[in-house]
């Protein structure tokens, strides 16, 4: 009975401290974080809605030639969006040049990417994706910098940028 309660006691103070830092980020970017209108497109929907290399990455699982995207040299603060749904998946604070040639970044937005194994290349590597709309993204490793020490490693194509003082464009339907 008390471990019970204990551990009730536990689950309701996480819940509190995972409100309270959603919260405080919420209100730091204006981002949507975690909860969001859920979305259901096919791909032959998508492939209408995107351009071929957008298309190709984000729903078959291709990967851009690296130093190709010029959000490889974007510095500027702001908000990186899904290109599929728009749904905001990196803040530019997050962003770092990790010299791979891709987009880097230490973190994401909680709770906007999801992951899964990917066995392409023999060994397992972690790919992640738009938790809205599903597109590909890229891959996260365990070799990025502080506070994290992970590299999520994403296709330029697969973002784009939105400066800060720009409204964020609404969620495609
Ligand atoms: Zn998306």
């Amino acid at each position: 009975m008390h471990r019970r309660l204990f551990i009730t006691g536990a689950i309701a103070s996480a819940a509190a401290v995972a409100v309270s830092r959603i919260g405080f980020a919420a209100q730091e970017s204006g981002a949507v974080k975690g909860k969001f209108p859920p979305i259901d497109k096919t791909r032959a929907q998508w492939q209408q809605i995107l351009a071929a290399k957008p298309y190709q990455v984000m729903f078959e699982e291709a990967t851009e030639k690296p130093w190709s995207s010029p959000l490889n040299d974007e510095k500027r603060d702001g908000t990186y969006v899904c290109a599929a749904c728009f749904l905001p998946l990196f803040e530019s604070s997050a962003k770092f040049d990790s010299g791979t040639g891709w987009p880097s970044f230490f973190q994401s937005i909680e709770g906007n990417t999801a992951t899964k194994t990917d066995w392409k290349l023999l060994l397992p590597r972690t790919e992640y994706h738009c938790a809205r709309c599903g597109g590909h993204q890229g891959h996260v490793f365990d070799d990025g910098p502080p506070p994290t020490g992970k590299r999520w490693c994403n296709n330029g194509v697969a973002l784009q940028f939105v400066p800060r003082g720009e409204d964020l464009p609404a969620l495609r339907t």
